[in-house]
């Protein structure tokens, strides 16, 4: 479990005390006590406020409840500017950091990207909701304990907030290493199909409902029996008819594929892939005597 340790930075002292002053005591001539640690290592606010009577006496006041409603969307906003980036970097650098910073640059910066979205586009309501949630929890603290340690505060009470930021940072670091993985698998087969001499000019996929036929232009099959020869190196049980297929046609590296689509085949991703390797080589067709004779 990771624990936010003290910020050691200015900048949201700065902004807290502005806006205490600013807000609360401006609206309300109520005064926020601001605890500023000698050496920013913590941040702390008291909410044992003074305000004065009408001869002018300064008296000790119970917090209402504006004060609280201010005080509370002051923190919340203060966490959501100054604290929450820190914590998502705290967590991309822990659950990731085994790749490079450009990576976990790029990771950082979607999840902002991500989190800066006003729809919920796919998060958990902890997260797309969090500033009311924050809100509250904030609230409920000041009313139980007239003063709160804001970095305290984020490690022990805000657990439900880190839980929903780390899926975010998970679901988005996901995307961009599949991604990745993608793109260096597709390089990796261009790269084989390219080294190729080609074997064949041209080859019909016939996509079948239980895999797939090749044939060459005169409508014989390809391969046949020594399909197998590309498949060398697959364990038997781990062959599918996609892996298969992109094996075989990467290997006998033809220098025009015909795909024929007809069908409703479960094979849509090994298709992609080959789009991608073959790019113009490969051609969708349009219509004729070997699609219909599948369908
Ligand atoms: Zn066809």
């Amino acid at each position: 479990m990771l624990y936010l340790t003290s910020s050691k930075f200015r900048e949201p002292f700065f902004f807290l005390r502005k806006k205490l002053n600013s807000e609360i005591y401006a609206s309300c001539g109520i005064e926020v006590k601001f605890l500023e640690s000698p050496d920013y290592a913590y941040t702390q606010v008291d909410c044992y406020v003074k305000s004065k009577d009408s001869k002018g006496k300064i008296i000790d006041r119970q917090i209402d409840s504006l004060v609280l409603s201010y005080l509370g969307n002051i923190l919340t906003e203060a966490i959501l500017i100054y604290w929450e980036p820190i914590i998502l970097s705290k967590m991309i650098n822990a659950n990731y950091n085994y790749l490079r910073s450009k990576e976990k640059r790029e990771i950082s910066e979607k999840v902002f990207e991500r989190l800066k979205m006003q729809e919920p586009c796919g998060f958990p309501k902890a997260v797309y909701d969090r500033r009311s949630q924050i809100y509250n929890t904030v609230l409920e603290y000041l009313r139980e304990n007239g003063r709160i340690n804001i970095e305290g505060f984020l490690n022990f009470r805000l657990r439900f907030y880190w839980d929903a930021l780390e899926n975010v940072v998970n679901q988005t670091a996901d995307g961009i290493l599949w991604a990745k993985e993608y793109d260096d698998f597709i390089c990796l087969l261009k790269y084989f199909l390219e080294s190729q001499e080609p074997r064949i000019k041209k080859v019909h996929v016939i996509l079948l409902n239980t895999g797939f036929q090749l044939y060459d232009s005169d409508d014989n099959i390809v391969a046949g029996d020594s399909l197998e020869e590309y498949v060398a190196g697959f364990e038997e049980e781990e062959i599918d008819s996609g892996d298969l297929l992109i094996s075989a046609l990467v290997a006998i590296a033809p220098q025009e594929v015909v795909l024929h689509l007809s069908t409703e085949v479960d094979l849509q991703e090994a298709v992609d892939i080959l789009k991608n390797v073959f790019g113009k080589r490969m051609v969708i067709c349009s219509g004729c005597s070997r699609c219909i004779s599948v369908t």
